[in-house]
This record gives structure tokens, sequence and C-alpha cells, in this order.
């Protein structure tokens, strides 16, 4: 399996969700020519619970389809059945994650990782919810079958029973056991989803770096406290922009 990217650490930066057109080419306007390589937004969004916002849909796709246009930033979406796949497939969608709670269900994962055979576009799997690195091995193991090329790795942390600092605790020993097991396997950190909190983003990153993660997923958006999910843990564009620029440039001064 081929490395993302040499160089600089490659970085996925935009809203949990998508909620707007206007919202998505906003975020996604002020986040080009930046060192932020893909754009990312939920269209689909497998809640924990019933009630809450499950995404806008397949509309979501064609808004994503002008951050492509407008911006030539690759775009990323979840992915959580094969008809997602083949939707996003059909609209040009470049960046394909299988979030936590889907990489839990094997047959799921393979039913979405032969909808995928084959296919040339990057697919991220983000670790189990539960602190399982056999399954977060399974769901990598069944796209690697279905010949994907450029397969990735997100740790996002796990989720734990006990009140802890984060929202799901970074338990460093399993995806650092991910990298022993598949050593060229790029793996992402998603701060974001392990802090809960954006006042935890810029540590968790760096200690992410320190420890050569290939990548970073951040959540971001342009009016953090009023999006429709995952209020707290969203960043506005520039404070994501100056983030970068300590985490990427001038790590050594900090
Ligand atoms: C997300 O990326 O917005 C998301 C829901 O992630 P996770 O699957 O890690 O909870
Ligand atoms: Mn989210």
């Amino acid at each position: 399996m081929k490395k993302i990217k040499t160089g600089k650490p490659y970085v996925i930066a935009g809203p949990c969700s998508a909620e707007s057109e206007e919202q998505v080419l906003s975020i996604a306007h002020s986040l080009k020519e930046t060192n932020v390589d893909v754009f990312r937004a939920g269209i689909w969004k497998p809640r924990t619970r019933p009630g809450n916002f499950e995404g806008i849909g397949e509309k979501g796709l064609s808004w994503l389809k002008r951050v492509k246009d407008e911006t030539g930033l690759e775009t990323a979406v979840e992915v959580a059945n094969p008809k997602h796949v083949e939707l996003a497939l059909k609209n040009d969608v470049d960046v394909l994650w299988i979030g936590s709670r889907t990489t839990v269900s094997p047959f799921t994962v393979q039913e979405i990782a032969n909808a995928c055979n084959g296919i040339e576009n990057r697919i991220l799997i983000k670790n189990p919810i539960n602190p399982d690195l056999s399954l977060w091995m399974g769901a990598i193991e069944r796209f690697s079958g279905q010949n994907i090329k450029k397969l990735g790795a997100i740790h996002r942390g796990f989720s734990s029973y006990e009140k802890i600092k984060y929202r799901n605790a970074p338990i460093w020993e399993i995806p650092l056991g991910l990298r022993r097991e598949f050593p060229d396997l790029p793996i992402i950190f998603d701060p974001s989803h392990v802090a809960g909190d954006r006042n935890l983003v810029f540590d968790l990153s760096r200690t992410a770096l320190s420890l050569n993660f290939d990548g970073l997923i951040i959540e971001t958006h342009n009016n953090p406290d009023k999006a429709w999910s995952d209020a707290k843990q969203q960043v506005l564009p520039e404070v994501l922009l100056a983030m970068l620029d300590h985490l990427l440039y001038r790590e050594g001064e900090l």
C-alpha cells in the first residue's frame, strides 16, 4: 500500500455536516489555496441515537461538486452503504471514508468494500467506535481484498463508559499497533472527534504529528456554535489555518 503523500501531512478539513449550499461553499472558499488538500462534509450521518440531524442526503453531492469546480479542492464524504458509494462515485467525490459506527459491522463493511471493487478513489477507514484493533484491521483487509490501492486509516479515538477528559479516548497504542501490523498504511488523525472540544484540537494534533501520523482531518465550520452536529469541537477556518501554520511550519519553536 502506498503512502498518501510525502513532504507534509495530508490535511482534510470541512464541516462535520453539510447544512446548506452557502455554508459548504463559504467554508470551502476559505480553505482554498491553503495547506488543506481535501474538503470534507458529511451528508449521510449515522447518529448514535435517533432524533438528531442525520444528514442532508443526496442533494449535498451537487454542493460538493461545486466545491471541486470552484476551489480545486478534492472532496470527501462518509459512505455507510453501497448506495452511498454509487451516488458518491457518480458525483465525482474523490475520497470516501467509512465511519466508526460502520467499521464495527463486518457484513456492512464487506458490502461497501464490494461496491468499491477496483476503484481509484482514496478510501479511509475510521477505527471502530470500541477499542478493538482486530475489528479495525478486519475492515481494512476487506477493502484491500477488493483491489483498493489508495487505502488509509483514520484514528478518531474510542468511546469510553468512564468520564474522561476527551470525548473519545485516544489510546495511542491501538493506532500504533495498526502501524506495526500494516507498516505502509497511511494513518490520519482526527483530533476533532477525539477531543469533543475545540480547545483541545491543537495539542492533540501536535501529539499526533510527533508520533508521525500521516495527516489530520479537522472539523471546520464558519459558525461552529450553530453547527447542526458536533458544535463544540469545530473550529473556524481562520483558526484552522493558524493551527496548521504552527503545526506544519513552526512546530520546533512552540
Ligand atoms: C464524522 O466524521 O463527522 C463522524 C461522525 O465521525 P465518526 O464516525 O468518527 O464518529
Ligand atoms: Mn462529526
